[in-house]
């Protein structure tokens, strides 16, 4: 669909910049769920739009260098490590848990999107991000014609946890329990070899980056995690709580989709 001029100026007027796929003009742009985008923001003076940059800009061919994995997750293909998930017993949390949450999407996916643990609803129906954050992340990923439903792998994003397993009470994660369960992060990262990670909320920068920086500081550069692309950005919880900031991580996936758009490596 084209925006309307009346759209354009409402996104502006809110500090959204317009999503531009590669090869459409300005005013051609987004697809058509990006008008519903109720991502954004209640910011009340545009947000400034973060340049690519420069220090830290990706080649342009760049691709992902292969992952090294860490036992015990190491060699397992996707049905194997699924198992390994299902009967994980390396944390207190296996004791809790309902069911582990795996992880949705395609096992090829262009973005891998990376959470921090599964919710009281994402406990119950074994999928991560299926609750309010969950629904506000769908349309987040709409705006750039991206779903974790059917698609190629350019579509359809591959969506998981740092923790596979709901902390009694939506607690925090324990840093024992991020160690514990990072070797199946790791592991779903090489298998599904994404062009950019997302990185969501201050315990999938933890886990991925080993950072505790605030997200505000961590925000708008490219970082790597073994070789892939990662963008950091704040998590659709802390969107919720946090309106006025949802401007800056649609600048986020903005960013993201440039990366995403850049021409994989032959
Ligand atoms: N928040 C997350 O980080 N992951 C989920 O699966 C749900 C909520």
């Amino acid at each position: 669909m084209r925006w309307t001029e009346h759209q354009q100026t409402l996104l502006q007027a809110m500090g959204l910049r317009l999503w531009t796929p590669p090869g459409a003009t300005p005013d051609a742009a987004a697809p058509a769920a990006a008008a519903e985008v109720a991502i954004g923001p209640v910011a009340t003076a545009p947000a400034p739009v973060p340049a690519m940059p420069t220090s830290a800009a990706v080649p342009a061919a760049a691709a992902p260098s292969p992952v090294q994995l860490p036992s015990p997750a190491g060699n397992l293909d996707w049905p194997a490590l699924r198992t390994a998930v299902a009967g994980c017993r390396a944390c207190g949390l296996c004791e809790t848990r309902r069911q582990t949450v795996f992880g949705v999407g395609h096992p090829n996916a262009h973005c891998m999107v990376v959470g921090e643990a599964p919710g009281e609803q994402e406990d119950a129906q074994g999928e991560p991000f299926v609750g309010a954050a969950g629904q506000l992340l769908d349309r987040m990923l709409a705006a750039l014609g991206l779903s974790r439903g059917d698609g190629t792998p350019a579509q359809q994003v591959f969506i998981a946890n740092t923790l596979k397993c709901r902390p009694p009470r939506n607690r925090n994660p324990s840093p024992e329990e991020l160690a514990a369960c990072r070797p199946f992060l790791m592991r779903q990262v090489a298998l599904v070899q994404p062009r950019v990670i997302l990185a969501m909320g201050r315990f999938a920068v933890q886990s991925l980056l080993d950072s505790d920086a605030p997200i505000g500081r961590l925000r708008g550069t490219v970082h790597r995690w073994q070789g892939v692309p990662l963008v950091v950005t704040y998590h659709p919880a802390y969107l919720l709580r946090q309106p006025a900031d949802k401007a800056k991580a649609w600048d986020d996936l903005c960013l993201a989709a440039e990366l995403l758009a850049r021409p994989a490596q032959p």
